[in-house]
């Protein structure tokens, strides 16, 4: 007799919101097994052609993806196989792979796997996730130049057998793009993270995603797997009672998306009329559409170093000019906050030389590079005063840590404005300028701060990391990353009660703005603009059109006296659970 599986659950990150039941389907591991072979020094010749052969077939066939996903989403996601192009392309690589097959007489796709081995193993080591995740792009490109050497097909997610969950160590962009979109429900990897390509993607195609599962060992092929993408759980062999759960939650959940989006126009004002700016994050010119299919009332975010980061050279002035300002022009009316180079220490080292560091996130990044290259960061500040004068833009310095960072910056300020002057080139005499406010040193000194700026923006991601000295991206140390921290309350209490003082309007502009668990702290805390990725804006916007201001006025309070995070996550979900019972139980585990 057949014995009933036991369900297990497993959790992760939730990437992409939506539930998918169905049935699993196993990446297996696409490393092919590559052997050592001896070659005669007369082999070498017909082994290197081959090993270029192979590169070039990769070539077209990375570049024929690409012309795919540009046709099939846009250009931002086409963008991702620049990356893979440059891998095809690095000569250091070739040519040491070229070397070792001639001076050590051995086959090209074990000189090349070896290699590969090593820059994965030596990116692993590197703590910053954004570069951690660039592995995965270098495995992809390497599994197809060795499938390639080998005359094999890869694996692939084109022809699946019906509906299928995805279930996999990691997703790479070409499998994305590759998937059979009308067959895959949902996805589910061991790896990726909240800048991973997988999560982008998963966005982009509307399929449920949980990344960073504890581990997909006890998942078989065949399983009956539940993602729920809300919560970042995945449920496999599922009981009667969980598929009933979910089924139902799903039946919920897409009622109330259906619901967010057809009410994107209302306001976003409290019961009582006071009225909270909902605002976008973007990454790439391309995220503007969705910003305005949200009905943003502005741009709160523009992370301009996507642009740095998916360019091979630095872009000119000229180039982030037209990038500005055509994002400018679109959002017409509203404003656009374009935030000052953000670049980590360990990012773009090659197209910025800078040495490495043991603690980059501690170390030559944001308006420290900047005010360390003025050059560099004149050329920005030049490109955005110049688009200034057709619309409503600001300025936004991020990682300020001190005053002197912020006159150093409004210095430079002042000697691009008068270079332009000098060139007749016009701009906004008065342009806003801000900063975010994302250490615990800027927001304790945030009284002195704010006689300098006109608004302030506090990056709850960074604060979070700072204060608590937890690590962002650690997987491990997730437990001890809690916004709701009273330590965080306190600092953003503190920023917003300056701000009010000075006159200067507040913002929030990390995940917490778009967390629905959040949101009558924020409102009750006084921050008047929320800004995050536009596929939160929905459910922000409904709960703050039920929330009653004195009412989040209370909620703050008493989390601002709670000794402990939970405790003070406790009063804001009752919250919510009272005002938008839907939303609550779609985002918490088991409600
Ligand atoms: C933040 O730190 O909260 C923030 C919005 O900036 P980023 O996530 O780009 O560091
Ligand atoms: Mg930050």
């Amino acid at each position: 007799m057949k014995t009933k599986k036991e369900e297990i659950r497993i959790k992760g990150i939730p990437a992409s919101p939506g539930i998918a039941i169905g049935t699993a389907l196993i990446l297996g591991s696409r490393i092919l097994q590559v052997e050592r072979r001896n070659l005669q020094p007369e082999e070498v010749e017909s082994e290197i052609s081959i090993f270029e052969a192979a590169l070039d077939k990769t070539k077209e066939q990375i570049s024929l993806l690409q012309q795919q996903i540009q046709n099939e989403l846009n250009d931002s996601e086409a963008r991702i196989f620049d990356a893979h192009l440059h891998i095809i392309d690095d000569h250091t690589l070739i040519t040491s792979v070229e070397k070792t097959v001639k001076e050590k007489l051995i086959n090209a796709d074990y000189a090349f796997n070896e290699k590969i081995k090593y820059y994965i193993d030596t990116i692993k080591k590197i703590s910053d996730p954004y570069i951690k995740e660039r592995a995965i792009d270098i495995q992809d490109v390497a599994s197809r130049v060795l499938a390639n050497i080998h005359g094999r097909e890869l694996e692939s997610l084109k022809n699946l057998p019906g509906q299928r969950i995805i279930i996999s160590q990691e997703l790479t962009p070409s499998d994305t793009v590759a998937m059979d979109r009308e067959n895959v429900q949902a996805f589910a990897t061991e790896t990726g993270g909240r800048t991973s390509h997988a999560a982008i993607m998963a966005r982009s195609m509307k399929i449920p995603a949980v990344l960073a599962l504890e581990t997909i060992n006890p998942i078989r092929n065949g399983d009956i797997v539940i993602v729920d993408g809300y919560t970042g759980t995945v449920t496999v062999n599922p009981s009667a009672e969980s598929l009933n759960y979910y089924a139902q939650k799903e039946t919920r959940g897409g009622k109330i998306r259906q619901n967010l989006i057809s009410k994107s126009k209302l306001r976003p004002e409290t019961i009582d009329g006071f009225r909270i700016q909902l605002a976008a994050n973007i990454e790439f010119m391309e995220d503007v559409n969705d910003a305005k299919k949200y009905c943003a009332a502005g741009i709160g975010l523009y992370r301009t170093e996507y642009l740095y980061i998916n360019s091979k050279s630095l872009p000119d002035e000229e180039i982030q000019f037209k990038n500005y300002l055509q994002i400018a022009s679109q959002m017409k009316e509203h404003h656009v906050i374009i935030r000052t180079l953000d670049l980590g220490g360990d990012k773009l080292k090659n197209t910025i030389n800078l040495h490495n560091e043991v603690n980059p996130f501690l170390g030559y990044r944001a308006i420290r590079l900047c005010l360390g290259m003025p050059k560099l960061f004149k050329t920005q500040l030049k490109a955005i005063l110049r688009a200034s004068i057709y619309s409503n833009i600001k300025i936004m310095f991020p990682m300020i840590s001190c005053m002197e960072e912020v006159e150093q910056a409004l210095l430079i300020v002042e000697e691009a404005k008068e270079e332009l002057r000098a060139q007749k080139k016009s701009f906004d005499e008065n342009i806003e300028i801000g900063i975010m406010i994302e250490t615990p040193s800027a927001a304790l000194i945030a009284n002195k701060l704010a006689e300098k700026v006109d608004f302030f923006s506090i990056g709850t991601n960074d604060l979070v990391q700072y204060t608590l000295a937890v690590d962002r991206g650690s997987e491990k140390m997730g437990y001890l990353y809690q916004p709701s921290h009273p330590a965080i309350l306190s600092l953003i209490k503190t920023v917003s009660d300056v701000a009010r003082t000075h006159g200067i309007w507040v913002g929030v502009c990390g995940e917490m703005a778009g967390d629905p668990l959040y949101t009558a702290l924020l409102v009750g805390m006084g921050i008047h603009e929320l800004s995050m990725s536009p596929v939160s804006m929905g459910p922000i916007r409904r709960i703050i059109r039920k929330i009653r201001m004195y009412e989040a006025e209370e909620i703050a309070e008493e989390a601002l006296n709670c000794s402990t995070a939970e405790d003070a996550l406790e009063y804001s979900k009752n919250y919510l659970k009272k005002i938008d019972p839907d939303i609550f139980s779609l985002i918490v585990k088991g409600a």
